[in-house]
This record gives structure tokens, sequence and C-alpha cells, in this order.
């Protein structure tokens, strides 16, 4: 029998299968196609909500909490890996900056340095910067990570440890006993361990359907474009108007992202290209000169104000979920998968869990 078997190799899910294996746990990750390539592998890898202080303080929290390991976790990773997740202090440009008494608020309460400079600062700060606002917002300490170049480090520095990741295993149901599960059910069988964690992103409210729970998460589509570029041509995180730049350490560009509602469909649509490209040029109008590269969808799992689910499931006493990480997955993880493994094992919360129960989702 496993320790754990965890349901989904996304970001969350591999971060908590290295915090229970750091505990001593024998885990098991399974994941029904490739591990990694879904919302993980599509994200954008800022390591901050976009515009932070129009979100709960639960999301903050949270976001806070992984902000401050960051760095360490990304280098543990290179060293245990020999893939680095290119952690890049960036620092982030907000350029329409709405509500000043909410961003200083929120700065006070998560002690976050922020700076409003104006047009001369804004392009000394990102030369490239395509608009000259009177005002900006500049959140110097925000990082980046290269989210495909993360959750690689973290299934190679996994599997070095130990722990076994089950391509092609997608989970169909669970076998339990009074209110407990004994197993997971698989096309090639049944998987029998003493905990068991929900992390299917997007896909977890079917996932659960069958224990009895109803969950208030739905898919939401994120599309994405990549364009070629010279290292430190375009240096810094900008965001306008819910779009943003990201510039890789290579000279790659991000540009992202749409919100739609759209199920399970992935595809990629000649609507958002267009949207996003005009978005792209008006932030960096050097980017007209470069090659676009590639366009993506991913599926983000969508929760109702941004906060995931981290805990037990209301029936069923050792099968816990994290899920519903929505936009901020990434920059969430470590701290979620912190805190849904000191549940599981018993251990002194890092934060208070109150927020993130499931009863608080069945209400709403
Ligand atoms: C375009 C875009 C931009 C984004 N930008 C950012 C950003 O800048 N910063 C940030 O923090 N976040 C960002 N996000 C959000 C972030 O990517 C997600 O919140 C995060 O990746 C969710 O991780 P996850 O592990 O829950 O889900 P996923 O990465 O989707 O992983 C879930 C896994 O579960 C597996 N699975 C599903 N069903 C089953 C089953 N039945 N059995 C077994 N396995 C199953 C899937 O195959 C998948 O591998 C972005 C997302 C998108 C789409």
């Amino acid at each position: 029998v496993n320790d754990v078997v965890v349901v989904g190799a996304g970001v969350i899910g591999l971060l908590a299968a290295r915090e229970l294996a750091a505990a001593g746990a024998g885990v098991v990750v399974l994941d029904r196609s490739r591990p990694a390539r879904e919302s993980s592998w599509a994200g954008g890898g800022i390591l901050s909500p976009l515009y932070p202080w129009r979100y709960p303080a639960p999301v903050n929290r949270l976001a806070q909490w992984s902000q401050g390991i960051y760095r360490e976790l990304c280098d543990s990773l290179r060293d245990s890996s020999g893939i680095d997740p290119e952690w890049i202090p960036s620092g982030m440009l907000v350029v329409d900056i709405d509500d000043r008494e909410s961003i200083e608020r929120w700065a006070a309460a998560f002690s976050m340095r922020f700076e409003y400079i104006d047009t001369r600062t804004v392009r000394e700060l990102e030369p490239e910067l395509g608009l000259e606002p009177d005002l900006a917002l500049w959140l110097p300490e925000v990082a980046q990570v290269r989210n495909p170049r993360l959750v690689k480090a973290l299934l190679e520095s996994l599997q070095r440890t130990g722990v076994e990741i089950r391509p092609d295993s997608p989970v169909q149901g669970w076998r339990t006993s009074g209110d407990r599960v004994t197993a997971v059910q698989t096309p090639s069988g049944e998987l029998h361990a003493d905990n068991f964690v929900a992390a299917s992103g997007a896909w977890t409210a079917g996932v659960l359907e069958s224990t009895g729970l109803r969950l208030p998460f739905q898919p939401v589509r994120g599309q994405m474009l990549l364009f070629r570029g010279e290292p430190d041509r375009v240096r810094r995180i900008s965001l306008y108007r819910g779009r943003y730049v990201i510039p890789r350490r290579d000279g790659r560009v991000l540009v992202g992202s749409t919100l739609e509602f759209v199920g399970f469909d992935k595809h990629t649509t000649d609507e958002a290209l267009a949207d996003l490209r005009q978005s792209a040029f008006e932030l960096v109008p050097a980017l007209v000169e470069l090659p676009m590269e590639r366009h993506w969808a991913g599926l983000r799992p969508g929760s109702p104000d941004g906060v995931p689910m981290i805990g037990p499931h209301p029936a069923l006493t050792n099968l816990y979920i994290c899920t519903g990480h929505f936009r901020n997955g990434v920059v969430l993880g470590p701290a979620s998968a912190r805190l849904l493994a000191d549940q599981l094992l018993g251990r002194p919360p890092i934060l208070d869990t109150s927020p993130y129960l499931a009863d608080k989702f069945m209400k709403s």
C-alpha cells in the first residue's frame, strides 16, 4: 500500500508530492495523459496575482508566503534536477492604476514594496514600452519563473527522490469503505493508499463528482502568444488593461492572456490571436518586428473568487483536495502544497486553513 496517491501531475500535484515526500511519505502521482502539460505548462509564470489588491486576503496570504520562498525553491530544484526554472526578479510595471487607496492598503497589509513613478522613470525602467502614462505603479519585488521549466525540474527532481509519476493513468473513480477511500480506479486497475490527494486542475470537479461533491469550479481558457526576440531588449513584466508581456531570459517574450468561459475546449482562435497581437503591439511596439513563434491555450482551474480549495473532502476523511487556483496556481502553489501537506500530515498549518476548506465553497 502506498502512503499517498496524488491525482494530477500539474504544478499543484507535483508540489504537494514534493512536500509529502520530503516528510518521508511514499508518493505515487497519477496523470491522465502526459504529466505537466496542461495549465501549469501553458501559464505565464508571473509570481504575483495581476492587480493583487483586487483579490481577497486568502489569495494574497498564499501569494506572500510563496513569494518568500520561491527563489530558494528554484535554486533547490535546479540543483536537484539540473533544470533551471529561471526565477528572475523582473519587477512588474502596472500601467493602468485604478484605486490608489486599495493599492496602498494591500501593500501595507502584505508588506509589498511599491512606487508610483512618472513617465520618465517608466521609460528608464522599460524603454520599449509603447505607452506614456503620467503615473504608473512599479512593483520591484515581483518575479517570474519559466513555468514549463519549473514543472520539468519538479518532475525530474521528484523522480530522482523516488516519487513515482505515472502518465496515461486517468482516475475514473474511488473505491470507498465507510468514510474512507481505499483505492483509486484506473483503466489498468486499482491503486491502494492510506491517503489521496485530488489535484487535477480544471478537471477536479469531474474527478470528484462520484464522491457526491458538487464543486463550484469551472475551466477558464487562456490563450497566449510567444515572440522570439533578443535577450534584454524587453526587460520588465508590464501590465495594461488585463494584458501583459513577460520577457524571458533568452529574449523570448510572452503576451497574455484571454479569459474565456468555453468549457473544456482548448483550441486557439483567430479572434484571440488578433486581440492579443493588438495588445502586444500597444504595450511593446518593437514586437511588431519580431517573429511570432507560437500561440496556445490552457484551461485554468477557475474558482469563484480565485480562492483555492485546500483541505479534506467533507465526507471522506483520507481524501484531500487542492484545486481552484484559477489565474494564480504558479505563485500560490508552494504555499497551497505546504498547507495541504500540513493538514494531511497533522502538522501545525502555515496559515489559518478556514478560508480554504470545502464547507466555504459549498455555501457559496
Ligand atoms: C494562459 C494562462 C496564463 C497563466 N498565467 C499564470 C501566471 O502568470 N502566474 C500564475 O501563478 N498562474 C498562471 N496561470 C494559472 C496556472 O497556470 C494554474 O492556476 C495552475 O497551473 C494550476 O495548476 P494545477 O496543477 O491545478 O492544474 P494543471 O496544470 O492543469 O494540472 C492538472 C493535471 O491533472 C491531470 N488530470 C486531470 N484529470 C485527471 C484524472 N482524471 N486522472 C489523473 N490526472 C488527471 C491533468 O492531465 C493535468 O496534468 C495561467 C494559466 C493560463 C492558462
